[in-house]
C-alpha cells in the first residue's frame, strides 16, 4: 500500500494470473493492488511472491494481509469453479534474488478466507468489503524468506501486506534496565534476559526477567538498590540534597540529617558533626553527634586510716550520650594501691582506695570519659582532684619466718619486713609456745632486728611461732603461725634422711651405698599392677556415666562422712578436709570434694568423671578414691587426705629445706605413679606439680584426672578455643602442635616438674609469656638446671624434652635412674652444690592402708613408733649391722636414738 510505483512482484503464470492494479483507496489516494479473477476458468493455480524479506534477527514473524474477495454468488453465471479463498506460503532463503517461483521449496502457512469482519471501501464506484487477516510463523534456518499467495479461482485484490515482528520493549524494572528484546521462535517461548543496574545503583540480587512471545515482560527477579547518597525515583537513582545522608545502600531512603550534623553537598552518605560535636568510632551514622561530659562533681574523700573512699556525682552535662565512665589517677605513683571496684573503666561513683601508705599526702583525680572523649582529642577527658592525708598505721603482718641452726633446745629464727610498714619498725615481738600446749602458755621475746636465737626449748618439740612489728601507731597484727620442731640429737651421717618401707617383709634389696642409709625403695612394690593385664577404661564410653560411677566408685553414706574444714578451692567448687568412719573400718582423714550446687548435667558427669578415673587405680603413688556421694546433695568424691596439700605450693613454702635426696624420692614417687599409669595405657595430659598432692611422709601421689576431659579427641580442639586450656609450659610441642597427646608427652612435663621440685617451685619459664615459651622450644631453648641441681638430673629433664618424642625416656627407664641415683647418692653429691637439711617437716602420721607408704624423716619412730631396732633396720636394708649394733649395746630404737656423733 505504501509503495510508490511498480512493485513487480514475481507471478506465474507471468500473464493471465496475478496482475499489478493501480487502484484509488478510500481518501482517493491512489494505491498499488495485485489482483485476479479467473472465476469462470476451472484448474486455476496463480502465484503471486513478495521480493526478499531479510529476516533481521526475528524468529517468528506475523503477515497481515488486508484484501477484498468477491461473494461467489454475486457473480453473475459463475459456475462451481469459483473459489472464495487462497492459500498463503513461505519459503526460508539466503538468496535475495530468486528470480523465479519454486512451487515445491514453499510450505504452506494456511488457507486464508474472508471473514466476517469486512470494512467497507469505496472502490471507485462499488463498495467492496476489505479483510484483514494475519498469521504467523517461525523462520528461523535462513537470513531472510519469500511470502507467496496461490489463488485457485478466487476473485481477489490483495490490498496491503505487512510482515513484523514483536520485542519486548526497553524497560525499567527493579532499578534494572532490560534492553529491547526480539521475542522466542514458539508461541510459548520465554526468553531469559539480564538486566543492569541504573547509574548510581549497585545489584542487590542479579536481575533478571522473561521476554514472552507476545512482547510481554514476564516473571521479574532481582534487582539493584540505589548507591549510598542516592534514593530512587521514578526508576532512577538520585542523589540526596544537601541536609540529607543515606548511609547504607539497603537503607529506604535519603534522611534528614541527625541533630547536631549536617551535609553541604548532594549525595551525602554521612552528616558531618557542627563543630564542638563528635561521633564515636562505634556510633551508627544515624545517631546524633555527642559531646563529651563535663568534669564529675562534688567530689568528697573520707579517710580510714590507711584507705580513702572517694565519692562524686555524676558531670553537669552528659554530652548528649549515656556511657560516661571514670577513672583514677593518682599524683605521685604508687603501684601497691588497690583501687575497688577498680582504676578505670568505672560506671559507678564510688572507689575505695587502699593500701595507701600511712600518714601520706595524696592527691586524687577522677576523669569522666565518653564514647566521643577520645576522638575530641586532647584534654578531652574532664577532671576534678581531692588532696588527702592517710592517718598513721599499724605495720602489716609479717608474712614469713624461717627457722635455721635448729638444735635439740634452740634455733635461730629470721622473717622478712612486712610488705606495707607503714612507718618507721621500731621493734618486733616474737610469740611462741609449744604446739601441744596450744596457747595455754607461751612465751614472748622482743628484738630490734629480724631475727632471733630462741633457745632452752625441748627437743623434738613441735613449736609454733608468731612475729609482729611495732611502730609508733602500735602493734600491727601477728603474722600466721609458723611450725617448727626441734632436734633429737642424733647424728645425721647415718640417718639423714630415709624412706621407710611398711611392707618390709617383701623387700629385697641390691646393696646399698656402704656409706649412706640411702632411700630404700621398692620398684617392684611401686607397681603393684601386671603390666598389660588392667586397661584404663575412658568412663565416657559409657552412655549412662552413673553406671560407669558405680562400676569404679564405692557409694559412700553421707552419715559416714564429718567435715572439719575447707581446704581449697576446686573447679566444681569447695575441698574440704575431714574424716570418714566407714562401717566396720578404722577410722580415717579424707578429702571431700564437693560439686557446688545449680550444676548442668554436663557439670555433673564431668565432676564424677574424675572419680571414675581414680576408681580404676590402686597405686601407693596414685590419690587414692574412698568413695563418692551421689544419691544425696551435695554430689562429693571423698579421697585419701594430703596433708601438705599440692606440691607447688609445699615446695614455695619449704624454699630450701629438703636435701636434694628427699627432692629425688619425691620425684621417684612421681615416676613410678606414672609408670603405673602408662602402664595402664592412661595418659595424664596435666601432669604439673600443683596437680601432685604430699602427705605427711612427704609422698607425692598423681592426682586431678580432669583435663584428659577437657581435650577432647576433637582434632580441631588444638585450633579452637580449647586451646585456652593446654598448660603450655608444661606441654610437650606435638601435644600443643597437633593434640599429640601420648605417654611421651607426659615424660615431657614429668621433666618440666622435675625442674618445679628441684627449683622449689619456680614457676617454669618464669614470666615469659605463651607464645615465646612455645617459640623458644621451637627454637631448641630448654629451662637451665636450677640452683644446686645436680647435672645428672638436668640431664634426665633435657631427655625427657628431646624434641623428637621416640627419643625421650620412658617412665619404666626414668624410674630406674631414679633408684640408682638413690642408691648411690655420690653421683648426686659430687655434681651439685647439694642443700643441706635445714628443716625436716613432721606431722602426725596417719593411718594408711597402702602397703608401701614410704616415710621421710631422721626420727624413726615417727614413722613406725612400734617398730623393734630389727624390723626397722630390715626396712631399710641394713639388716647386716643388726648383730654389730646389739654388740655395742644398741639393741632397741630408744636406745639408738641416744646415739651422738661422736
Ligand atoms: P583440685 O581442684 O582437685 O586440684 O583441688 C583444689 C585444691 O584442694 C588443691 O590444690 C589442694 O590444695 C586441695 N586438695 C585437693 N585434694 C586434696 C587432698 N586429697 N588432700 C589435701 N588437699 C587436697
Amino acid at each position: 500500500r505504501t509503495v510508490p510505483g511498480e512493485l513487480k512482484w514475481a507471478a506465474s503464470p507471468s500473464e493471465g494470473g496475478w496482475e499489478e492494479v493501480s487502484i484509488m483507496d478510500e481518501k482517493n489516494i491512489p494505491i498499488r493492488t495485485y489482483q485476479v479473477c479467473n472465476v469462470l476458468e476451472p484448474n486455476q493455480n496463480n502465484w503471486l511472491r513478495t521480493d526478499w524479506i531479510p529476516r533481521s534477527g526475528a524468529q517468528r514473524v506475523y503477515v497481515e494481509v488486508k484484501f477484498t474477495l468477491r461473494d461467489c454468488n454475486s457473480l453473475p453465471g459463475v459456475t462451481g469453479t469459483c473459489k472464495e479463498t487462497f492459500n498463503l506460503y513461505y519459503h526460508e532463503s539466503n538468496e535475495d534474488r530468486e528470480s523465479y517461483i519454486k512451487e515445491n521449496s514453499f510450505i504452506k502457512v494456511d488457507t486464508v478466507a474472508a471473514d466476517e469482519s469486512f470494512t467497507q471501501v469505496d472502490v471507485g464506484d462499488r463498495i467492496m468489503k476489505l479483510n484483514t487477516e494475519v498469521r504467523d510463523v517461525k523462520v528461523t534456518t535462513r537470513k531472510g524468506f519469500y511470502l507467496a499467495f496461490q489463488d485457485v479461482g478466487a476473485c481477489i485484490a490483495l490490498v496491503s501486506v505487512r510482515v513484523f515482528y514483536k520485542t519486548c520493549p526497553l524497560t525499567v524494572r527493579n532499578l534494572a534496565t532490560f534492553p529491547d528484546t526480539i521475542t522466542g521462535a514458539d508461541t510459548s517461548s520465554l526468553v531469559e534476559v539480564r538486566g543492569s543496574c541504573v547509574n548510581q545503583s549497585e545489584e542487590r540480587e542479579e536481575p533478571k526477567m522473561y521476554c514472552g512471545a507476545d512482547g510481554e515482560w514476564l516473571v521479574p527477579i532481582g534487582g539493584c538498590l540505589c548507591n549510598p547518597g542516592y534514593e530512587e525515583k521514578g526508576g532512577a537513582c538520585k542523589a540526596c540534597s544537601a541536609g540529607f545522608y543515606k548511609a547504607k545502600s539497603t537503607d529506604p531512603g535519603c534522611a534528614k540529617c541527625p541533630p547536631h550534623s549536617h551535609s553541604l553537598r548532594d549525595g551525602a552518605t554521612v552528616c558531618d558533626c557542627h563543630s564542638g560535636f563528635f561521633r564515636a568510632d562505634s556510633d551508627p551514622p544515624s545517631m546524633a553527634c555527642t559531646q563529651p561530659p563535663s568534669a564529675p562533681q562534688q567530689l568528697i574523700s573520707v579517710v580510714n586510716e590507711t584507705s580513702v573512699v572517694l565519692e562524686w556525682a555524676p558531670p553537669h552535662r552528659l554530652g548528649g550520650r549515656s556511657d560516661t565512665s571514670y577513672s583514677l589517677d593518682t599524683m605521685g605513683w604508687e603501684c601497691n594501691v588497690l583501687f575497688s571496684p577498680g582504676q578505670a573503666g568505672l560506671k559507678t561513683t564510688r572507689v575505695v582506695v587502699s593500701e595507701l601508705r600511712a600518714h601520706t599526702h595524696y592527691t586524687f583525680i577522677v576523669h569522666a570519659r565518653n564514647g566521643v572523649s577520645q576522638a575530641s582529642g586532647a584534654g578531652a577527658a574532664q577532671s576534678v582532684s581531692v588532696s588527702v592525708t592517710t592517718n598513721q598505721a599499724t605495720p602489716s603482718p609479717v608474712s614469713f619466718i624461717q627457722a635455721t641452726d635448729v638444735t635439740r633446745h634452740s634455733l635461730s629464727l629470721s622473717w622478712q619486713q612486712p610488705d606495707r610498714p607503714n612507718g618507721v619498725i621500731l621493734e618486733y615481738e616474737v610469740k611462741f609456745y609449744e604446739k601441744d600446749q596450744r596457747e595455754r602458755s607461751y612465751r614472748i621475746m622482743r628484738t630490734f632486728s629480724r631475727s632471733v636465737d630462741v633457745t632452752g626449748l625441748n627437743p623434738l618439740t613441735v613449736y609454733v611461732f608468731h612475729v609482729r612489728a611495732r611502730t609508733a601507731a602500735g602493734y600491727g597484727e601477728f603474722s600466721t603461725p609458723f611450725e617448727f620442731s626441734t632436734n633429737s640429737g642424733i647424728h645425721t651421717a647415718m640417718f639423714t634422711v630415709f624412706i621407710i618401707s611398711r611392707s618390709y617383709t617383701t623387700i629385697s634389696h641390691p646393696p646399698l651405698h656402704p656409706s649412706f642409709s640411702s632411700l630404700v625403695s621398692s620398684p617392684a612394690l611401686a607397681s603393684p599392677t601386671v603390666a598389660g593385664v588392667k586397661i584404663y577404661v575412658d568412663p565416657f564410653t559409657y552412655e549412662d556415666p552413673d553406671q560407669a560411677i558405680h562400676e569404679f566408685a564405692k557409694e559412700i553414706d553421707v552419715s559416714c562422712i564429718h567435715i572439719e574444714k575447707v581446704i581449697g578451692m576446686g573447679e566444681f567448687g569447695e575441698v574440704c578436709s575431714g574424716r570418714l568412719r566407714a562401717q566396720g573400718k578404722r577410722e580415717i582423714y579424707v578429702a571431700i570434694k564437693s560439686l557446688k550446687a545449680g550444676y548442668s548435667d554436663k557439670q555433673r558427669r564431668d565432676f564424677l568423671s574424675e572419680a571414675s578415673i581414680m576408681g580404676q587405680f590402686d597405686h601407693p603413688n596414685i590419690i587414692r578414691l574412698e568413695g563418692v556421694v551421689t544419691r544425696c546433695k551435695p554430689l562429693m568424691i571423698i579421697t585419701e587426705y594430703m596433708e601438705n596439700g599440692s606440691l607447688d605450693a609445699f615446695l614455695r613454702k619449704h624454699d630450701g629445706q629438703f636435701t636434694v635426696i628427699q627432692l629425688v624420692g619425691m620425684l621417684r614417687g612421681i615416676a613410678s605413679g606414672m609408670k603405673y599409669l602408662s602402664d595402664m595405657n592412661y595418659v595424664h595430659r596435666d601432669l604439673a606439680a600443683r596437680n601432685i598432692l604430699v602427705n605427711s611422709n612427704l609422698v607425692c601421689k598423681v592426682s586431678d584426672f580432669g583435663l584428659s576431659r577437657v581435650l577432647e579427641d576433637d582434632p580441631e580442639a588444638a585450633y579452637t578455643t580449647r586451646v585456652r586450656h593446654i598448660p603450655i609450659r608444661w606441654t610437650a610441642p606435638e601435644a600443643i602442635a597437633y593434640r599429640k597427646f601420648t605417654t611421651a608427652s607426659d615424660v615431657w612435663s614429668y621433666g618440666i616438674v622435675m625442674w618445679e621440685v628441684v627449683s622449689y617451685g619456680e614457676r617454669p619459664y618464669w614470666d615469659m609469656n605463651n607464645q615465646d615459651v612455645i617459640k623458644a622450644i621451637e627454637e631448641g631453648y630448654r629451662l637451665p638446671a636450677p640452683m644446686d641441681c645436680p647435672v645428672v638430673l638436668h640431664q634426665l629433664m633435657l631427655d625427657c624434652w628431646e624434641r623428637d618424642r621416640a627419643e625421650r625416656p620412658t617412665f619404666s627407664q626414668i624410674l630406674n635412674m631414679l633408684d640408682k641415683l638413690i642408691r648411690n647418692p655420690g653421683t648426686l653429691r659430687r655434681t651439685g652444690g647439694e642443700r643441706y637439711l635445714k628443716y625436716i617437716p613432721t606431722g602426725t602420721m596417719l593411718e594408711s592402708g597402702v602397703g608401701s607408704e614410704v616415710c621421710v624423716s631422721v626420727i624413726p619412730e615417727m614413722c613406725v613408733p612400734e617398730w623393734s631396732l630389727c624390723e626397722w633396720l630390715q626396712s631399710i636394708g641394713l639388716e647386716r649391722y643388726r648383730d654389730t649394733l646389739a654388740a655395742a649395746g644398741y639393741t632397741s630404737l630408744d636406745s639408738l636414738l641416744a646415739l651422738t656423733h661422736q
